[in-house]
């Protein structure tokens, strides 16, 4: 049975941890002038309570905030430990391709080949990911390729709110650093932690939607399509959309 955050740390730590990526993201997002609904987050159960005083602290410090590149948002990650996927991971998986990508894929988190490599969507997705963008007319070093974690679930479990939280921050710095024209959301997680919604990837692909007036454009995760290759049509109609618009 998977151990759960409660079980494995006291409530002390669990609430430094939840307190750190709270705050973590705060920053980011005001950096952004993202706002975040006080009610997403509950729903994330990450805090019960975003207060105002904080709110303006964290938007000052992001003020003096210059802008960054993706070589500050690796250095800024560091040897991160900002959730227990550090304990379980052989490699972080930070991201790579074009520094200065118009299209940049957001899938959802290392698995096992990533993690022994290093290297994300590098196992029978990442193959599939890549005759993708052929068939788009690129090559993966024309575009970049991230996920929302950094680090491997153990047993390919889904995210936890907590990691998503702690994690997130430095996919949002990458995106600003990188300023893509168009994102693909790869799968559900993606789709639903970029545009903060619970809406059925089903209903959302097909059609740009817009992430800090970027471009996004939800698909199917090419690990899904492995599973169920009748949903090539749906995606090859998505990546037409895409290539157009690129
Ligand atoms: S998943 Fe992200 S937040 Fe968690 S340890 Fe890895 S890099 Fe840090």
């Amino acid at each position: 049975m998977e151990r759960t955050l409660s079980q494995a740390d006291t409530p002390r730590e669990e609430l430094r941890r939840v307190v750190v990526a709270l705050r973590t993201r705060l920053q980011l997002d005001m950096a952004l002038n993202r706002a975040i609904p006080a009610s997403y987050l509950r729903k994330q159960g990450a805090v019960k309570r975003v207060y105002a005083p904080a709110r303006e602290r964290v938007r000052l410090e992001a003020a003096d905030r210059p802008e960054q590149t993706l070589e500050d948002v690796r250095d800024a990650l560091g040897d991160c430990r900002r959730c227990p996927l550090c304990k379980t991971r052989a490699n972080l998986v930070f991201g790579e391709g074009n520094l200065h990508a118009e299209l940049v894929f957001v899938g959802e988190a290392p698995g096992a080949d990533e993690d022994s490599q290093g290297r994300p969507f590098v196992g029978k997705a990442g193959q599939l990911l890549t005759r993708i963008i052929v068939a788009m007319g690129l090559e993966r070093q024309d575009v970049y390729i991230c996920n929302i974690l950094k680090c491997r679930p153990p047993d390919n479990r889904n995210p936890r709110p907590e990691e998503i939280a702690a994690c997130e921050p430095f996919l949002i710095r990458q995106l600003q650093a990188i300023r893509p024209k168009i994102i693909c959301a790869l799968g559900t997680f993606s789709t639903h932690t970029l545009l903060k919604t619970d809406t059925p990837i089903g209903l959302l692909r097909g059609r740009f939607h817009s992430y800090q007036g970027i471009e996004l454009m939800p698909t199917y995760h090419p690990a899904y399509l492995l599973r169920n290759p009748g949903a090539k049509r749906q995606v090859w109609e998505d990546v037409q959309k895409i290539m157009k618009a690129l």
